[in-house]
């Protein structure tokens, strides 16, 4: 379909700040169009039998492995993380396909026979019908692929509306899935902002919206979204607290926050953003996250693998990221390790930083920085880590050091979040669990991928069936007295 759009947004190479693409902006009317486009492919698609679909599928995940290097690239080259995580992040989206590829044995019915005198009963799964998902920018191949392989192997169609910041990728998987086999109008792409989304949300052939952003726009598409009767899971920010206890194994500790939180310039809904350090951990942390994050090779990342962290996504995330440091101060917080420095490049680069003696009443403990500081808080034991937890309105992942079992057990059944780290810094589920963020990092109620994903992407329907053998046919048996 031809683009008649007025606006327009920058895709930049965040490594090298140039402006490497140009987005065009869908209105009402041309997003519209593309939900019709899905509406109508649904019949065939829906009647298609699953292994047929799940066919499509298996030649999509060989096709991304075919790819797979191009594609990494191409996440780095928009998004600007490190060609190693970017691998990472394209092995996970195909890790979803695999799965998708297993969906035949995991839609099948349930039949009880004879549940009244000579009556069956089944239930098995229908589609939904024409989904979306809105995606955000930290995971340009990963979250859309969250999505797509479980939602049109379950026989819906599906329309895509990426971060405008990151369309790149999700238009090279849209080629793909068409070299695969699948049919037009089965998987669709818009690109756009507030508008296109607000036209996905009230328009009445869309039959349910997966989101996945900022917890402010999770609950606006939660809100909108079911009151226009769809329905919705929306998934959104986070502040995941990493809680070391005195006995952990402080070299592998500080290696793993590392890699929490400053992985992706710290641009993950996983990233540890505040470490609780208990008791005597807290010097020995913040030394050791000093000395490991100050050595980090920080730099552009596309086309050069000798980096360690690449550059954020906007030159405005960058100042907003740097911010954070000097509004620590003022709040009485010490920078024990300051990201700021002259890169002598144009990418969006600010190395990790590292805020100690954070109190939960400052805003860098507060607010989702989204970018690579580390906020450190000191407390006297378990019970005073876990009450400063149980005040974080949001609730995605948490994990916790330690050799105790004890200690470990008590932080996996008390902490409020949907998932839990032992002596793991990323607990982030793969494509066989779901994504189970809790509190305001989650509005819905079946999450996003695993059997939740399925659940959420098909419907249920019930069926009694009778064969009268003899002329009672007109005896409803469902309802007759039993003796
Ligand atoms: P974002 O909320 O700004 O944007 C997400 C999507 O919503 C984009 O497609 C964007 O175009 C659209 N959007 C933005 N403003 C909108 C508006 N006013 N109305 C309607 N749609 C709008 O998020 P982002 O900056 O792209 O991504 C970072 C955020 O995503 C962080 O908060 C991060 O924690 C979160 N995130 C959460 C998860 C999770 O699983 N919980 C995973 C990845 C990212």
């Amino acid at each position: 379909m031809g683009v008649r759009s007025q606006r327009s947004g920058d895709v930049f190479n965040p490594s090298t700040g140039q402006v490497i693409a140009r987005v065009p902006f869908c209105d009402a009317r041309e997003t519209g169009e593309v939900v019709e486009a899905a509406a109508a492919a649904l019949p065939a698609w829906a009647e298609t039998p699953v292994v047929e679909r799940v066919r499509v599928m298996f030649r999509f995940r060989e096709l991304m492995h075919e790819h797979f290097e191009e594609l990494a690239s191409l996440v780095t080259r928009e998004h600007g993380k490190t060609l190693a995580e970017a691998r990472a992040e394209v092995n996970r989206g195909v890790e979803v396909a695999e799965f998708a590829c297993g969906i035949p044995s995991l839609i099948t019915g349930e039949i009880l026979p004879n549940i009244a005198l000579d009556v069956d009963a089944e239930a098995v799964r229908h589609s939904v019908g024409a989904c979306v998902g809105i995606t955000p920018y930290n995971f340009p191949s990963m979250v859309p692929l969250w999505m797509v392989p479980i939602a049109i192997t379950c026989g819906n169609t599906f329309v895509l509306k990426p971060s405008e910041k990151v369309p790149l990728s999700a238009v090279r998987t849209g080629e793909l899935l068409m070299e695969a086999g699948l049919p037009a109008g089965v998987f669709n792409i818009v690109h756009g902002d507030r508008e296109c989304v607000d036209a996905l949300l009230d328009h009445p052939k869309v039959a349910a919206v997966s989101f996945v952003g900022s917890t402010a726009i999770a609950k606006h598409i939660y809100e909108r979204g079911t009151a226009a009767g769809k329905r919705v899971q929306a998934a959104g920010g986070a502040k995941n607290h990493l809680i070391i206890m005195p006995d952990a194994e402080m070299d592998q500790t500080v290696k793993a926050l590392v890699a929490s939180a400053y992985g992706c310039a710290g641009q993950r809904c996983m990233a540890g953003s505040v470490a609780v350090a208990v008791g005597k951990a807290g010097d020995a942390v913040v030394e050791g996250l000093v000395n490991l994050a100050g050595g980090m090779r920080v730099g552009p990342s596309d086309g050069n693998e000798e980096v360690d962290m690449g550059p954020v996504i906007r030159a405005e995330h960058r100042d907003r990221v740097a911010t954070y440091l000097d509004i620590a101060k003022q709040d009485g917080a010490t920078v024990a390790l300051d990201g700021r420095r002259d890169f002598q490049s144009n990418g969006f680069l600010i190395g990790p930083s590292v805020v100690d003696r954070v109190a939960p009443s400052m805003r860098v403990y507060k607010e989702e920085i989204f970018g690579p500081v580390l906020s450190i808080v000191r407390v006297a034991d378990l019970d005073e880590a876990l009450a400063i937890g149980a005040q974080c309105e949001y609730g995605n992942g948490a994990s916790i050091f330690t050799q105790n079992g004890y200690a470990a057990r008590e932080f996996s059944r008390r902490y409020s979040a949907g998932m839990i780290g032992i002596n793991v810094g990323v607990p982030a589920p793969m494509a066989w669990f779901p994504f189970t963020g809790w509190n305001r990092s989650f509005f819905g109620d079946l999450h996003i991928q695993g059997k939740e994903g399925i659940q959420f992407y098909t419907r249920q329907k019930v069926t009694l069936t009778r064969w009268p053998k003899s002329d009672d046919s007109h005896l409803d048996p469902v309802w007759r007295q039993s003796k």
